[in-house]
């Protein structure tokens, strides 16, 4: 699997796919990529330690993920991390985090002594199909109380079931609430859940201009960033 990349666009930065323990939450309907997380925090760390040597520091900033959340990254790969960033001079970090570890982010911030921008999976601001259809076990009373512990959300776009007002309503709430977003078209994959590609084609028409706002990206396939995606075979 590919594992290290840059996004030279948007918000610059270095991109690693590490590998975790599993997600805390690891119950949402539309998630396959769990699958990526490992219990064996030792064979996760020399993985992760291989992947990080690939990192140069060139843009100053670095976006870690790990299907599941920067909590459950070994305390070795936390070390790593941290010691990458001084000997390249990053200065600025990307972690995703689940909701449920929202009031221990500045352990986090502590830990690095960096700011950190995190990215949390609300996939949509409609409570009912967030949690109902896509399970993803987040209540909360408005969206002002996510920004208050993230600076990014991350959003689901085009599962059946989903609406167009749904949809507008999460760009707008993103637009005005959040400093950055990250935005996914949704993939079939290997659980029930299925795309709608009417719903696909028309976000993509109405929100092409999306994809020159410097503070969200989009990603059209999961593997948008660089990472995720397998190795071509030599
Ligand atoms: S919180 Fe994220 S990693 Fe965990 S199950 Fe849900 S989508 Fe997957």
């Amino acid at each position: 699997m590919i594992r290290y990349s840059e996004i030279p666009h948007k918000q610059a930065r270095e991109i690693v796919l590490l590998k975790g323990g599993p997600c805390v939450w690891g119950r949402c309907a539309f998630c396959d990529y769990i699958q990526d997380n490992d219990p064996d925090p030792a064979a996760c760390a020399r993985l992760n330690r291989e992947v990080l040597a690939q990192v140069t520091g060139k843009y100053g900033a670095l976006e870690v993920i790990n299907s599941a959340s920067v909590f459950e990254l070994p305390r070795e790969t936390l070390c790593d991390i941290r010691r990458v960033a001084r000997e390249k001079g990053i200065n600025r970090l990307f972690f995703e985090c689940y909701w449920s570890y929202r009031d221990r982010l500045d352990e986090i911030r502590s830990f690095f002594g960096l700011p950190v921008v995190f990215k949390c999976g609300i996939e949509t601001f409609d409570g009912d199909f967030r949690n109902r259809v896509l399970k993803k076990g987040i209540v909360f009373q408005s969206p002002d109380e996510v920004a208050r512990y993230f600076d990014s959300v991350c959003l689901l776009v085009g599962v059946k079931g989903q609406t167009r007002e749904m949809i507008d309503r999460d760009i707008e709430i993103l637009q005005s609430r959040f400093r950055y977003g990250c935005i996914n078209l949704f993939q079939n994959n290997a659980t029930p859940i299925r795309r709608d590609e009417a719903l696909v084609q028309w976000f993509c028409e109405k929100y092409q201009y999306l994809q020159d706002d410097p503070r969200i990206d989009v990603l059209l396939e999961n593997t948008d960033f660089g990472v995720g995606g397998k190795q071509d075979a030599r």
